[in-house]
């Protein structure tokens, strides 16, 4: 059914139930993501993609659009309130992208750069957690995981179903684990789609380190931003 909504001042039409991310999206507005996946279930985990639906703040990703729904997303307070959950993301992690295997490749240091970040309001946590070389193809720098869950949910093994990725403990005590034994089953591509997956570089293939020269990495090609809003895949 078509409807009518309205996006930052802009009466725009669209289908009932797609959800406001897309919606936006496809009318030219810009709406930063991390946790979430086009075309696949909503997390809504990382709230990255928070604007002001009818007064109240919502998770973008998690919102089926309806008939006369009032949407803000460039607003100053709400802009800011986006950008303070990503400077938080960076303050709980450590993450020294010069150095980073996924930087230029990465969606997090991409949406940093959107919500013009140049350094987190809060202060950097610099949590210490070991890094896990167990796994054959793949090995995980745990301080870099934003815990947006795309892994565990999105991940199986082929045969059983079974996750291979899960978060073990809550707050600052949680940690991105692997069950070793099924990531030894992971066929190359899967291991690829793993690394892929992980919006930053916590899941990294053991093969591959710094193989795009800088000026040909991914988000330097084509930002997350013209990415979205021409909803090439991520
Ligand atoms: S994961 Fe992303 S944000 Fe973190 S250090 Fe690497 S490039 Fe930077
Ligand atoms: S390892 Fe990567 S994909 Fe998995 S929860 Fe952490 S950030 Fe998300």
């Amino acid at each position: 059914m078509r409807i009518h909504i309205t996006l930052d001042g802009q009466s725009v039409i669209t289908r009932e139930g797609d959800m406001l991310v897309d919606v936006a999206a496809s009318n030219g507005v810009y709406i930063p993501t991390l946790c979430y996946v086009r075309g696949k279930p909503c997390l809504g985990t990382c709230r990255t993609c928070s604007v002001r639906v009818n007064g109240n703040i919502m998770a973008a990703c998690t919102i089926p659009v309806s008939d006369g729904m009032e949407v803000e997303v460039n607003e100053p307070e709400v802009t800011d309130m986006r950008k303070a959950l990503v400077e938080l993301l960076f303050s709980e992690g450590n993450h020294n992208c010069p150095s980073c295997e996924k930087s230029g490749r990465c969606e997090l240091q991409a949406v940093g750069y959107e919500v013009g970040m140049m350094v987190s309001r809060f202060p950097y946590k610099f949590t210490p957690r070991t890094r896990d070389y167990a796994s054959n193809a793949l090995w995980l720098e745990r301080d870099r995981c934003i815990f947006c869950q795309r892994c565990v949910e999105m991940i199986r093994d082929k045969e059983t179903g079974q996750k291979i990725f899960s978060i073990e403990s809550r707050g600052t005590q949680a940690t991105i684990e692997i069950d070793v034994e099924l990531a030894n089953r992971m066929p190359p591509e899967q291991v690829r789609e793993a690394a892929e997956l992980c919006p930053v570089g916590c899941i990294i293939e053991k093969s591959l380190g710094f193989n795009d020269p800088i000026g040909k990495r991914k988000f330097e090609i084509k930002s997350i931003r013209e990415r979205a809003l021409e909803r090439v895949d991520k």
